[in-house]
């Protein structure tokens, strides 16, 4: 099994353990390698994210980690960084580069915090069409690793995570095929990895990982590149369920 995580959360942004017991479960779970990608800090919402303060600490602390446990475990300190935030990521291992949020006029509208929220934005922005909504979420990614610098692209379609059986729109609409293969070739060309994130299952919010299985074969088609990530934002969380992904890999 793949024995190397890297996209995990802690108690420095919207996880709930601490850096030292995601190290010692990483461990006891026979990791090789656990990198931690807290949330950057974003002005117009810093409930879930890492405060600056916070973010100074958070590197001194996974530095202090490195140097204490590196007979047993390589630990690596990167940062999930939202399309919007404008944290510097200079000095971090690597970069997850995400989308959390679109905008429409001044408005940042989380994508992944409740289908209400995803479903009046649509009414209020996008004429009541929720197609039209994912066509914007896509636009921005297409843009994320441009604008974050990101090694890896984090749940591409992270847009779907409320959309189990086709809760809210239709994912073979000609529209948003076209929407995200758009997204998808733009960021093929930057060289960036994709993630296979099985986070949402973790959370009970998905039965499958991200990107849907259509999307993933036409990345792989096209050459693109992947890992498995939990999203850990727990002990629980990390690694989850990879046994059974890993085969999305070949
Ligand atoms: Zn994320
Ligand atoms: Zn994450």
């Amino acid at each position: 099994m793949i024995k190397k995580e890297l996209h995990s959360h802690t108690t420095f942004c919207d996880g709930n353990n601490t850096p030292e017991e995601m190290v010692k479960a990483a461990i006891e779970k026979g990791f090789l390698t656990l990198g931690f990608s807290g949330h950057s800090y974003t002005f117009f919402d810093e409930r879930y994210c890492m405060s600056k303060a916070g973010t100074r600490q958070y590197k001194e602390e996974i530095a202090r980690l490195k140097e204490k446990y590196k007979s047993d475990i390589e630990i690596l300190c990167g940062t999930e960084q939202d399309y919007y935030s404008d944290m510097p990521t200079e000095g971090y291992d690597y970069v997850i580069g995400s989308v959390h949020y679109m905008k429409a006029g001044d408005r940042y509208i989380p994508v992944d915090e409740t289908p209400d929220i995803l479903i009046s934005a649509a009414k209020k922005h996008f004429g009541g069409d929720m197609i039209e909504l994912c066509r914007r979420y896509y636009e921005t990614v297409a843009d994320v690793a441009a604008k974050t610098g990101a090694d890896i692209i984090g749940h591409f379609d992270l847009i779907t995570k409320f959309n189990e059986n086709g809760a809210l729109f239709d994912t073979n609409d000609e529209r948003y095929i076209h929407a995200w293969r758009q997204s998808a070739d733009r960021l093929l060309k930057t060289g960036a990895v994709f993630e296979i994130n099985t986070g949402a299952i973790a959370r009970g919010y998905r039965t499958a990982p991200y990107p849907a299985p259509d999307i993933i074969t036409y990345l792989k088609e096209r050459g693109a590149t992947f890992i498995l990530s939990g999203d850990a934002h727990s002990t629980d969380g990390i690694g989850y369920r990879f046994e059974d992904y890993e085969y999305l890999l070949d």
